[in-house]
């Protein structure tokens, strides 16, 4: 709270409402949940209000390296891709990886690579550029120079920190046939450095689909989601402990995330269509839309 205007806060609850219509369509008209996660996915890549595709975070090199991944709940089939620079929609790229190649995670050149085989067009690296998160690139290192000047502490220890803002954008879906699917796509974190890759492209920790329990995507510290693998746990305490989606996500994200020190948030459905939103920050964007097309969006604790 405070660090957005009314407006603005009214320009991500628009595109979270057009993104959510995105996905009711789908699914209304018979379609599965891999299509309505992949094409919502895709309208929040297109906008520049997330840190996914276009509006994504820059790195300490001042470059866009995107990450995401893909879950189908029926198949448990996945898909990711990590550190691309010319792919204007990664979660697509993901898809096509679970669909085309015979693995799992591709990353950098490689996956650009197999891209281009698979009839991609890449684009151009300033089509990711954004003047707000170039911005908070300037002021991060700014800060990030002060510190090391009083501290000598050594670069690689100030990478990531409290200061670095989340933004990742993820949807999990119920399709009509009763199939989970789960997706994530992400920028990452500002300044991160050396090529780091963070939990969103990784299957168990950023994201999870199963049918028989649930379909996860997780925003916030990387580190944490993937040292917990948050998603795979909040499935395994449905699976093995009978917890509902709530309860799983709940203890993860709010009582063993917290005691860790771990921050972020999940979505998450299960096959029953009821839903847990539960994050550890101060605020969240997220939003859900029913069978009868009613959609809700919130960005705060209420
Ligand atoms: N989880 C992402 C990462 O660590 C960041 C985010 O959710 O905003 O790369």
């Amino acid at each position: 709270p405070g660090s957005f205007t009314p407006k603005q806060e009214m320009q991500y609850k628009t595109k979270l409402t057009q993104a959510l219509k995105v996905g009711y369509k789908i699914l209304n008209n018979g379609g599965s949940s891999l299509d309505a996660v992949e094409k919502v996915i895709n309208t929040l890549e297109n906008s520049p209000l997330f840190n996914a595709g276009k509006g994504a975070v820059f790195t300490s090199n001042g470059i866009n390296e995107l990450d995401a991944s893909i879950m189908d709940g029926k198949t448990m089939n996945a898909g990711g891709v990590a550190e691309v620079h010319h792919i204007k929609n990664p979660i697509s790229l993901a898809r096509t990886v679970m669909t085309n190649s015979p693995h799992v995670l591709l990353a950098g050149e490689g996956a650009e690579q197999f891209a281009k085989e698979q009839g991609y067009t890449l684009v151009d690296e300033n089509y990711f550029y954004t003047k707000k998160r170039w911005d908070s690139l300037q002021k991060i290192k700014a800060r990030e120079q002060k510190r090391i000047k009083n501290s000598k502490e050594q670069t690689s220890n100030v990478v990531l920190n409290d200061e670095h803002k989340f933004g990742t954008v993820g949807c999990v879906a119920l399709d009509k046939n009763g199939n989970l699917a789960a997706g994530t796509s992400t920028g990452g974190m500002t300044n991160k450095k050396f090529g780091r890759i963070g939990d969103s492209p990784i299957i168990g920790a950023g994201t999870y689909a199963d049918n028989n329990t649930c379909a996860v995507s997780c925003t916030g510290h990387g580190e944490y989601f993937i040292r917990y693998a948050v998603a795979y746990d909040i499935t395994a305490l449905m699976k093995y402990k009978k917890k509902t989606v709530k309860q799983a996500a709940d203890e993860v994200i709010l009582n063993k995330l917290v005691k860790r020190g771990g921050k972020g948030g999940v979505i998450a459905i299960d096959k029953y269509g009821n839903m847990a939103m539960p994050f550890n920050t101060s605020g969240m964007f997220r939003g859900f839309i029913t069978d009868k097309g009613v959609a809700t969006v919130k960005i705060y604790k209420e």
